[in-house]
């Protein structure tokens, strides 16, 4: 069979429509600037990310780099100050106060950095999970079961009867998972839930979201500065300044002899507006700054510093 023209139009067409109409999660320059005491903090300067049903995408940057603003926004606590934002079917910058309610309550669940805000104190394991269900008003025969099934899945079953200060720090936070689970949300968002926990504890708690993900098929989006979280998730977006950086795609190959091996390769990201953010060792090494040469390839583009044209670089100096 061979694809017709009109067979391509109609796809380019059905593609060329919205921006990432057909992802789950939609930001597309989101803007959003805080003013406190007459100073102006732009913590997201028009950022851009698709995520697909389905996806488990981790979100590092440094320290003050938007990644909180960015799940404030898309957990509905927050709204940007221009942009737009699409999770499923809500548009997060024309929902009512109502609305809000409702899409906290059944589109997401939460899990954040401090334990102690994600587990009620003087609550069991199971208590915890409990009380979502009861908030939505699950059946009362079905929240215990629900619970049970969720502290299994997330192998801390044995917590079931602790409260948080019988727990460490790994416990609480994958007992918080299920709380954020409890009422099958699309998507689990987690800002920084390995921020207190040490490495081995860190690898249980991520190894607890990639078990929501893969086992439940709740679409995950967890923000952290560890940059080791690469090797837990499919794909990594880095942000930078309020804004998607690059990305950091995993893939597992199948070698001849049936052994699997990981092959993790790093992208920039274009923006809407055209722009890409080049890497610090790559302007270091070329003394990239202010005014650069582009040329257009056959299927690259090539960047020079603008005061060196390059033997390579096939006579620009004489071309123009
Ligand atoms: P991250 O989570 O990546 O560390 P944040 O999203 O918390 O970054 O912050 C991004 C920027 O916005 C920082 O410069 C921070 O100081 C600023 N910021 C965050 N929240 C507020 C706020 N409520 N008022 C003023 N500035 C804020
Ligand atoms: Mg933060």
């Amino acid at each position: 069979m061979t694809t017709t023209l009109g067979a391509l139009e109609e796809r380019a067409r059905a593609h060329g429509g919205e921006f990432g109409q057909d992802a789950l999660i939609v930001c597309d320059s989101l803007v959003r600037i805080y003013q406190s005491e007459g100073i102006e903090v732009q913590a997201l300067q028009g950022l851009d990310l698709l995520v697909e049903q389905g996806e488990l995408v981790a979100i590092v940057g440094a320290s003050g780099s938007g990644k909180s603003t960015l799940l404030s926004v898309l957990s509905g606590l927050d709204a940007p100050t221009a942009g737009r934002v699409r999770v499923g079917p809500w548009d997060l910058m024309a929902m009512t106060p109502r609305q809000r309610v409702e899409y906290r309550r059944s589109m997401v669940g939460f899990v954040w950095q401090q334990t102690a805000r994600n587990l009620v104190p003087y609550l069991t394991s199971a208590e915890n999970v409990v009380l979502p269900l009861a908030l939505a008003g699950a059946p009362r025969a079905q929240r215990a079961r629900r619970a049970a099934e969720l502290l299994d899945v997330l192998g801390v079953g044995y917590c079931a009867d602790r409260r948080p200060g019988e727990m460490s720090g790994g416990e609480q936070q994958r007992v918080a998972i299920a709380v954020g689970l409890a009422n099958s949300p699309h998507v689990l968002f987690a800002d920084e839930p390995t921020g207190e926990l040490d490495t081995a504890t860190s690898h249980d708690v991520l190894e607890g979201l990639r078990t929501a993900n893969r086992e439940l098929g709740t679409t995950v989006v967890v923000v952290t500065h560890d940059a080791g979280v690469s090797e837990h998730v499919q794909r990594t977006v880095a942000i930078r300044d309020g804004r998607t950086s690059s990305e950091v795609v995993r893939r597992t190959h199948t070698r001849e002899d049936g052994s699997e091996h990981v092959v993790a390769e790093e992208f920039a990201v274009l923006d809407r507006a055209g722009r890409v953010q080049l890497p610090r060792e790559y302007r270091d090494a070329l003394q990239l700054v202010g005014r650069v040469r582009l040329a257009l390839e056959d299927s690259h583009v090539s960047v020079w510093p603008s005061g060196r044209p390059s033997a390579e670089g096939r006579g620009q100096e004489e071309e123009r």
